[in-house]
């Protein structure tokens, strides 16, 4: 009997919470030979989540939940989850039913065949924006140019299974700045993806706009590569040699043809737009600093608020045998 945790991040989910549990147990006690708890996150809701998760834990035995002292982001959420799991496989699924249960099953059956990073990987992207998708695919093309030592999976996002071996190599990063996609492609291992269709949402809205993202973008470019360091050091040594062939230029102008190139345009584009990298250049520079900012202060990831009923105390946390389990 294989023991296996499906891990839900909630962020006011208030509204599918309840369908979740019946809804996915459907599927999954169809899979042989496996035995299903559920671990959902509280992560900070300001509606009735937390109610229904306290509710949901009382009518199923399979059912457990944390609650998180306050909004911590999907990432940090699904690192406790990932902490407080005792499965010999872990499943994250999102509360609003966009992952469908019946890809599970197939998860499972590539689990026992030896693979230890079964990926859900969208076939299709429809029902996003066309912005949405222009910006991913954009990023997706940055990320493969300046990572050279691992490719990031396209289209894969947090829906999978991760063998007992990942999530303990999981554990030891613990980082702040999470970009957790990342983190499951450094781990490595043997990994597998497998096509799933994104359904809309069951209920509720999503938390994620156009900001979001673009943040979450930058803390996977700037936390999984220096590339773009090193790109300012070229652009800074293109634009020299461009500065003293133009100076040749003007020299040449001058002695030669006797023309006094005309100083204020020429100036005023050259200061520009050398005002304009240094600026960039800074910026870049800033968004790496502000990462070794939050990495050095060593703050959890997460604090746990209550567990099944339980207040918890943050060292409870790191002496998982004292937990409260059901
Ligand atoms: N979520 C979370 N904390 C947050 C934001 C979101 O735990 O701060 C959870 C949310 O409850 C859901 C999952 O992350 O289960 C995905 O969020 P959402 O559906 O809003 O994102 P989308 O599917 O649009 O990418
Ligand atoms: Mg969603």
């Amino acid at each position: 009997m294989d023991k296996v945790t499906v891990v839900v991040p909630c962020y006011n989910e208030e509204e599918v919470v309840d369908m979740f549990y019946p809804e996915v147990q459907k599927h999954l006690q169809k899979i042989p030979d496996c035995q299903f708890e559920y671990l959902f996150i509280n992560d900070g809701s300001r509606d009735g989540t937390l109610e229904k998760l306290r509710a949901l834990a009382k009518k199923y035995d399979a059912v457990n939940y944390l609650s998180l002292s306050r909004n911590f982001g999907k990432e940090s959420a699904m690192m406790a989850g990932i902490d407080y799991a005792e499965g010999d496989a872990v499943i994250i699924m999102d509360a609003d039913l966009q992952h469908p249960p019946e890809t599970v099953a197939e998860m499972i059956k590539l689990w026992r065949e030896g693979y230890d990073d079964v990926c859900g990987k969208r076939v299709d992207r429809a029902g996003e924006s066309f912005l949405k998708r222009t910006f991913t695919n954009f990023f997706y093309l940055l990320m493969k140019q300046f990572s050279t030592s691992y490719e990031m999976q396209r289209d894969v996002g947090d829906f999978r299974l991760l063998d007992r071996r990942c999530v303990e190599a999981l554990k030891l990063m613990r980082e702040n700045q999470r970009f957790t996609k990342g983190l499951f492609t450094w781990v490595g291992y043997r990994k597998k993806e497998i096509p799933f269709e994104v359904r809309p949402r069951a209920a509720g809205t999503t938390t994620w706009n156009f900001f979001a993202l673009f943040n979450l973008a930058m803390k996977g470019m700037t936390s999984f590569t220096t590339a773009p360091l090193r790109l300012m050091t070229f652009l800074g040594m293109t634009i020299s040699c461009l500065a003293m062939a133009y100076m040749i230029f003007i020299f040449v102008m001058a002695l030669i043809y006797g023309d006094p190139v005309a100083g204020y345009p020429t100036l005023i584009t050259v200061l520009l737009f050398l005002g304009g990298t240094q600026l960039l250049a800074l910026g870049i520079i800033g968004e790496y600093i502000g990462q070794i900012f939050y990495e050095s202060k060593r703050r959890p990831i997460y604090l746990v608020d209550e567990m099944n009923g339980t207040r918890m105390v943050y060292e409870s946390v790191l002496r998982p045998a004292e937990r409260n389990t059901k």
